[in-house]
């Protein structure tokens, strides 16, 4: 049975399904690296708080337009 593997879309964390932060003793359990590559992104807790993850998708798009406005100077 495939245990399907979540992580933080963010800062890209090993979470559980629920966006916790795994502890480390839990994260070496998974030793094969191509299976975190295929693991779900999810709005990790561990981010929660960074005002980018809050209002995602809409505010990061605010921020990449903003920056191309800088570099278009
Ligand atoms: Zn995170």
């Amino acid at each position: 049975m495939e245990k399907k593997l979540f992580r933080c879309g963010w800062c890209g964390q090993p979470t559980s399904k629920n966006g916790e932060p795994l502890a480390l003793s839990q994260i070496r359990l998974i030793k094969d690296m191509a299976k975190w590559n295929a693991a779900k992104l999810v709005n990790g807790k561990c981010c929660e708080k960074n005002p980018v993850a809050v209002g995602h998708a809409a505010i990061q798009e605010e921020i990449t337009e903003e920056m191309l406005k800088d570099e278009g100077v």
